[in-house]
């Protein structure tokens, strides 16, 4: 589903990728742990298509497809979700405007009829419902006033609306207790752990891999992978440190 092959990637002149290759099948959860500043943030960033993150060298393929060329709609529209670190707040604007917009302008791109109003609120309903979500939060402006632990319930909720082929949630554990992690390992296990799914999760911690079981886990430092292991890996790092484990 994504290749990645040899990318290196600069943010105002620096390089920060140096190198990185990685590839992910359908079906497959990877998770990319790493030391702060090694370039997580970064992958996630240049794989979305976000400006000011320049690719120089190598290539990523998603579905076959060169990625690197597509504009950032076009990936979102051939189902690359990212989900953010930190969640933005859209001020005057609904979750329920916002994502059926966002889900409307994908279909548009795919050739697809947009959902009605009524049909929309069927979906969000459904999805708010498994997040356990009450409507009235769907109906307020994006985040404005949300908690931590809201806004990645929120995410998980856009995330089954929008219904991506390719999920990559970057550090999207962060600040939560222990509650609300259960709550966004559930979503990501429901939403897409599919054999037509696969999710890239950027995560500091091993905790979130507790309840998200990666089929494989990559050291990322200094710009590439310096190591792949399976889900023991993790706890291996968690309890060595990176410095032992991924010079
Ligand atoms: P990680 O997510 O692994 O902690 P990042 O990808 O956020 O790492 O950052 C990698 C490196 O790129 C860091 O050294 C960081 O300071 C630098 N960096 C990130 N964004 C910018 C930016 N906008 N301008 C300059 N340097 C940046
Ligand atoms: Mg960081
Ligand atoms: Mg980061």
């Amino acid at each position: 589903m994504l290749q990645i092959t040899n990318l290196h990637a600069t943010v105002a002149d620096k390089p920060i990728l140096k190198g990185l290759t990685l590839s992910l099948n359908a079906g497959e959860i990877h998770a990319i742990m790493g030391p702060n500043g090694a370039g997580k943030s970064t992958l996630g960033y240049v794989l979305s298509g976000r400006p000011g993150y320049e690719v120089t060298e190598g290539s990523v393929t998603f579905n076959g497809e060169d990625l690197l060329g597509m504009e950032p709609h076009e990936r979102a529209a051939a189902g690359l979700f990212l989900g953010f670190q930190y969640p933005v707040e859209i001020p005057g604007v609904s979750n329920v405007q916002f994502l059926r917009e966002a889900l409307n302008a994908q279909r548009k791109q795919r050739g697809e009829d947009p959902l009605s109003g009524a049909e929309f609120l069927k979906v969000a309903r459904a999805q708010a419902d498994a997040m356990g979500m009450d409507m009235d939060m769907l109906k307020r402006p994006v985040n404005v006033g949300f908690s931590g632990g809201e806004k990645k319930r929120n995410e998980m909720v856009q995330m089954g609306i929008i219904d991506p082929a390719l999920a990559i949630l970057d550090e999207t554990d962060s600040g939560l207790d222990i509650d609300a992690l259960r709550v966004v390992g559930d979503g990501i296990n429901r939403i897409m752990r599919k054999p037509d799914k696969a999710v890239l999760l950027i995560t500091h911690y091993q905790r979130l891999l507790d309840y998200v079981k990666p089929d494989f886990v990559h050291v990322l430092a200094d710009g590439r992978i310096t190591r792949t292991g399976g889900a023991e890996l993790a706890l291996e790092l968690e309890e060595h440190g990176y410095a032992e484990i991924a010079a």
